[in-house]
């Protein structure tokens, strides 16, 4: 529960200018920028900015994120299955700052007319509840790249139920949870509920979805193999429920059904235009009326923008997300962008929104950052006009799908220029080597199906 314990103005970046430099600059004559949110939008507008005004003080550059890592999605479902351990697809947002300030916080609320973001940051004292400081945080020009959160369409039952594959921490408790599942199967001898522990279900037939079932599936059925002799194979029942009638919109038919095809060739079952209508802790029911027992529920379903964007004082789209202009400014508010999944910007090319991906996220950082520096130093701003050179993603183990410059690809070739073309967007030298590293050790040894319980002794004793 959040408790507003103390309140504070914060003076942004300050503290990184030196005081001489600092004497000589009228107060008058800084502009601050305030990048609120540390994906893929935030982190490239910030990179852009700090380049550019890398000796120019009168700029002031901060950043507001609640983590304080940059996160590498594409990657996350990878860390279920263990292929790459879990801090290697994680980059200190700090390792981006050179002079700019960071707050890890919660931004509690912005104020267009004052100028002003609100944002908390929690005290966390042994064994107390959460102690929240509340600040305020002005600007002269603001970028708001706050991503989306895991959208569940009003089923509450669902969201109370379900696993979710949105941060690092529900790659973690997934992770732990699949492999807790075998464990339990080993000594169970009930024949419905041992069906339910070896039930997996996965839904959302977009990206995350569909990579996240291969992962899963390639896990649990090499763990299996590996280690677990007490339990056959062919009980493992790995599902993947799509509410529409193809897996992954953004690739074209024949890519898909390849997809589909590839997916039930390595133990998957799918199910279309089927969407999930309720959920209990044991039991997954389809709008057609199937039920399904099962202790393993993960919903990929879609995202939508977290509550403080959808009630900004703006226009939004349907889903809720800030429509902005062909410069990515906020109608409206002249110095104040938006970005990434949170925004919704038309594509010149289709008429339609750009879809919630990485690369259209980072690709509108170029624009926003560019556009800012116009605004700043002088010069034209250029209006946002992207087109997709390709689209890929990796079904399992040494299997991928893609579109690249319209040509298609897919099997171990798709799968291999995946691995490339991610691996070379890590954002440093040491987590492309960490993560070469973890690859290359899958390929020659079984999986580690260590279960974590992340407990200290202290509250194991007190279970
Ligand atoms: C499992 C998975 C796999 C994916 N695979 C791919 C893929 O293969 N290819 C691809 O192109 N895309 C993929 N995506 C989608 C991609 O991750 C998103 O489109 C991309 O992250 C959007 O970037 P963003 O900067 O808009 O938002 P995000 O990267 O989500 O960043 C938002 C940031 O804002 C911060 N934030 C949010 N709210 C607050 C708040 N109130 N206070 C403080 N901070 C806040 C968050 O902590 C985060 O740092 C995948 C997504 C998932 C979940």
């Amino acid at each position: 529960m959040k408790i507003p314990a103390c309140y504070y103005m914060i003076e942004p970046s300050i503290a990184h200018v030196t005081k001489s430099d600092k004497n000589n600059i009228e107060v008058n004559d800084r502009k601050r920028i305030l990048v609120l949110g540390g994906g893929f939008a935030g982190i490239e507008v910030l990179r852009r900015l700090e380049n550019k005004f890398e000796n120019d003080f009168t700029i002031d550059i901060s950043m507001v994120s609640k983590d304080n890592f940059f996160l590498f999605t594409p990657m996350l479902p990878e860390v279920v299955s263990g292929m790459i351990e879990t801090r290697h697809i994680v980059t200190p947002v700090r390792a981006f700052c050179k002079r700019a300030r960071f707050y890890e916080a919660t931004i509690r609320s912005i104020d267009f007319q004052k100028r002003q973001v609100t944002i908390s940051n929690e005290m966390d004292i042994k064994n107390e509840p959460a102690n929240w400081h509340d600040h305020t945080l002005d600007y002269d020009y603001l970028v708001i790249a706050l991503g989306g959160e895991t959208n569940f369409f009003g089923m509450k039952d669902v969201k109370k139920y379900s696993y979710t594959m949105k941060s690092l921490g529900d790659a973690i408790v997934l992770r732990n949870h699949v492999i807790d599942m075998l464990e339990q199967v080993s000594i169970e001898q009930d024949g419905d509920l041992r069906k339910s522990l070896m039930t997996f279900i996965v839904v959302g037939g977009g990206f995350a979805g569909v990579e996240t079932v291969g992962e899963l599936n390639a896990l649990v059925r090499d763990a299996v193999r590996d280690f677990y002799n007490d339990i056959d194979i062919k009980d493992i029942r790995v599902v993947l429920v799509n509410a529409t009638d193809k897996i992954l919109p953004e690739v074209s038919s024949d890519l898909s059904k390849f997809t589909t095809q590839k997916l039930k060739e390595s133990g998957i079952e799918i199910i279309l235009e089927n969407p999930v209508s309720s959920a209990t802790a044991s039991t997954v029911k389809l709008k057609d009326g199937i039920s399904m027992g099962t202790r393993t529920l993960i919903w990929a379903g879609g995202v939508t923008p977290e509550t403080i964007v959808k009630e900004l004082q703006c226009e939004h789209d349907k889903g809720g997300r800030i429509i902005v202009d062909e410069y990515l400014v906020v109608k409206g508010f002249d110095g104040v962008y938006a970005l990434g999944d949170c925004a919704s910007i038309t594509d010149k090319n289709t008429g339609r929104p750009y879809p919630p991906t990485a690369q259209n996220a980072v690709e509108q950082a170029k624009a926003v950052a560019r556009n800012l520096i116009s605004t700043i130093r002088g010069g034209n701003k250029v209006s946002f006009n992207y087109k997709s050179r390709g689209i890929m993603a990796q079904i399992g183990k040494r299997k991928g799908v893609g579109i690249l410059f319209g040509m298609k690809t897919h099997g171990l070739l798709a799968w291999m220029i995946w691995r490339t073309y991610y691996l070379s967007h890590l954002p440093t030298l040491e987590k492309k080597l960490r993560v070469v590293l973890d690859w290359t050790i899958d390929l020659f040894f079984k999986p580690d199906i260590t279960r974590l319980k992340i407990f200290t002794e202290n509250q194991v004793n007190n279970l």
